[in-house]
């Protein structure tokens, strides 16, 4: 599935005035909120000024005035009467009354004098320039009424008195008192003005506060909403992510710290949906060649449009000795080699129109692929799969080996026209690759006897208990002679399988399943009493001879073995000199401690070990001298042609040289020309067994040989 561009994330949209940061709305409601207190606590101090302005004018102004006009009419009565007092007093006493007098009179003077200060009603100012000008009239009528006194002439001082001096006092009074009532109407003025100030002020800082509160609470309740609106959304879309919908985008919710989530959200989900992608990608890819691997060929994600109707089956032979001699760099570059071939050889063929434009090559596992196409008739198979043989005829060159590519395939289907299910089509072809290879055959078609053999073969595996229990096995020999002297030395036991229906069984067919079986070990069992049997039978005629017996793995993990095979041994009374035992390297490998010691117990008993298949397996020169062993089997493989192939040679040559180093008799196995074992014999080589000695011989046919060859 091919990655879709997800659009980039998109800042936050200003929406009016209002920010797009939840710091900025907070900073705004809070500014918004002090703000108004500061306005609120300036204004409510402005106010108090004017109201403290007011009462300090008031206490100041208004009412001293209002206090002096009293104290002028309180004086202006205090002189009518100090007048009388001196009209009356003794002309001692009179100085006294004078000064009384006169000290009334500044003080009027005084009063009158600070009233006109500061004077601004008109009203007043008339009132007062009255009240001066009977304070005037009244000044004369006072000097007249003294000049009497001074004349002694009392009557006319008390009539001056009368008729001059009190119309003046009493209009200086008249004023006086006008003014009077005129200050206590300003006063009762201003009352009323400070009252309704202080209400002004009550009202405003209510308002106020009330707008405040108002105000705060919209903020808050804009903030509030629009952080958890956004974050609400977030949670939606998050969740929709969580159910696998990774290309669902945040939504833009007009708030930068959100968004900013949001955009980290995306940013995941992207990352995640790319880590999916490598992960279906890896899940059907074969890692190393690139190319589908067995589930994308068995569960495609997308339907095949026509279906297969044909699969080829590609195995690519000697994998695992490849791996184990080479090393695993030439057997990954092998496969890798074998992928591009056959991936060319496909692309051509449905070029050509030999097949259908769909086909495909896939890697199922190790060196084993499967080409899947549509094809008209098994004719374009065979072509298909002539063309795959063409092109792995030329041999790859790895780190200083040529290596030869050879496959083996097995060929399914194409008998119609219809599609065929993959998984249906690689079985069929597993069935045949396994008889083209049991045959020795480069491929095989299926067919229905294969698959009815097949099966046969899962009910052999249930049959070998019986077969063990009703002797349907049979020790067959295989003779070892030495190549110094051409004389037999021995034979290695093999054992041979004669099922009732079946008829002959190769081991090669039922021992790999009896070692995963278990039943092995009743197999090794039964090989051991007949090796034994024979050897008492030969202790007179061909005491010289020994006989190996094949030990598998199983044998080798369980650890009563060594006791057992030793009480069978003491039984039969055969010296355990003749009675050999051969491990493959691998066999060993398994559980190494285990085996050693086991190895280590047998030895004891007085059984000599042999390492069968050697080079095949994975073990070093380290662990062989590890093993109690005192005979070396250089598998077939390294024999096969090593006369005409110096590589060879020079390594069965350094085996043979590491096997002497640690005392080992070294033995070729599956020599089959003469000309292998003259080579092997100028290679310092001991023992050889194979065809060229003899077959693996039964019974009688064995004796006779035995008779005509020493
Ligand atoms: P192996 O132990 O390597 O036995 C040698 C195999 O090579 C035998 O095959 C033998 O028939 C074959 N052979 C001998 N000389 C030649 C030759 O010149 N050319 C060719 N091409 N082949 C030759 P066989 O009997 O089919 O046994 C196959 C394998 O089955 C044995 O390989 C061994 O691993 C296993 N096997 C056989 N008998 C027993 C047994 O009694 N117990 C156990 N555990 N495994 C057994
Ligand atoms: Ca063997
Ligand atoms: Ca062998």
């Amino acid at each position: 599935m091919p990655a879709a561009p997800f659009p980039p994330p998109t800042p936050a949209t200003r929406r009016g005035l209002w920010p797009t940061r939840i710091a900025w709305r907070l900073a705004l409601g809070l500014g918004v909120l002090v703000g108004l207190v500061l306005l609120a606590l300036l204004q409510s101090g402005w106010q108090l000024r004017l109201m403290s302005d007011l009462t300090q004018r008031f206490a100041t102004g208004d009412m001293q005035r209002l206090l002096r006009v009293q104290a002028l009419t309180l004086q202006t009565e205090g002189v009518g009467s100090a007048l009388v007092r001196l009209v009356h007093a003794p002309r001692e006493d009179r100085v006294k009354e004078y000064t009384d007098v006169d000290a009334r009179n500044r003080t009027l003077d005084g009063i009158i004098e600070s009233l006109s200060e500061g004077l601004k009603d008109v009203e007043q100012e008339a009132t007062l320039r009255r009240l001066v000008e009977a304070r005037t009239t009244y000044a004369e009528a006072f000097i007249a009424t003294v000049d009497e006194i001074e004349a002694d002439n009392l009557p006319a001082a008390a009539r001056a008195l009368n008729d001059q001096v009190n119309p003046a006092l009493n209009a200086m009074l008249r004023e006086s008192g006008a003014l009077l009532q005129r200050e206590r109407q300003r006063v009762e003025e201003q009352l009323a003005a400070a009252q309704s100030l202080f209400e002004r002020v009550a009202l405003w800082v209510g308002a106020a506060s009330l707008l405040g509160v108002a105000l705060a609470a919209v903020v808050a309740w804009r903030t509030t909403r629009s952080v958890v609106a956004p974050l609400a959304r977030l949670e939606t879309a998050a969740l929709q992510i969580a159910q696998g919908d990774y290309r669902h985008r945040m939504p833009d919710t007009g708030t930068q710290e959100v968004d900013r989530v949001g955009q980290a959200l995306n940013t995941m989900a992207d990352a995640v949906a790319q880590r999916e992608q490598q992960i279906v990608r890896l899940a059907y890819q074969d890692s190393l060649t690139g190319l589908p691997n067995r589930t994308a060929l068995l569960y495609p994600q997308h339907p095949v449009p026509e279906g297969y109707n044909a699969l080829l089956l590609i195995d690519l032979a000697r994998l695992k000795a490849i791996n184990e001699t080479l090393g695993f760099a030439t057997g990954d570059t092998l496969i890798k080699e074998l992928a591009t071939r056959s991936q060319a050889v496909l692309q051509t063929a449905m070029a050509r129109g030999w097949v259908g434009p769909r086909g495909v090559v896939a890697r199922l596992a190790g060196g084993s692929f499967a080409m899947a196409v549509r094809a008209a008739s098994r004719h374009e198979v065979e072509q298909l799969r002539l063309a795959l043989s063409a092109a792995m005829a030329q041999s790859v060159a790895c780190s200083g080996h040529s290596v030869d590519l050879a496959i083996a395939c097995g060929l399914a289907g194409a008998e119609t026209q219809d599609a065929v299910a993959a998984n249906a089509l690689l079985r069929n072809a597993e069935v045949a690759l396994h008889s083209a290879k049991r045959a020795a055959l480069d491929h095989t078609w299926y067919s229905a006897a294969q698959e009815a053999a097949r099966l046969d073969h899962l009910s052999l595996v249930s049959d070998l208990r019986t077969a063990v229990a009703q002797s349907q096995l049979q020790m067959w020999l295989q003779p070892k002679l030495s190549l110094q002297t051409g004389q037999p030395v021995g034979a290695e036991a093999l054992v041979r399988w004669v099922h009732p229906q079946r008829g002959f069984v190769s081991p090669a067919e039922f021992v790999p399943f009896a070692e995963q079986t278990g039943y092995i070990t009743m197999v090794t069992d039964w090989m051991l009493d007949q090796a034994l049997h024979t050897l008492q039978r030969w202790a007179s005629t061909y005491p010289q001879l020994s006989i190996a017996v094949n030990l598998s793995t199983r044998d080798l993990q369980d650890p009563g073995f060594a006791l057992r095979v030793a009480a069978k041994v003491a039984a039969s009374g055969v010296d355990p000199q003749r009675l050999r035992l051969e491990v493959t390297e691998s066999g060993v490998m398994q559980d190494a401690v285990k085996s050693l010691a086991l190895l280590h117990a047998l030895r004891a008993v007085g059984m000599p070990l042999s390492i069968d298949d050697f080079g095949t397996g994975y073990s070093s020169l380290a662990y062989l001298q590890k093993m109690p062993v005192s005979e070396l089997k250089i598998d077939r493989s390294f024999v096969d042609g090593i006369d005409a192939a110096p590589a060879s040679q020079r390594l069965v040559k350094a085996m043979i040289e590491m096997g002497h180093g640690l005392d080992l008799v070294v033995t070729a196995e599956g020599v089959e020309t003469t000309a292998e074992r003259d080579m092997l014999i100028s290679l310092g080589c001991d023992v050889m067994q194979g065809y060229l000695g003899s077959k693996p011989l039964h019974g009688d046919v064995m004796e006779t040989w035995l008779l005509s060859n020493t």
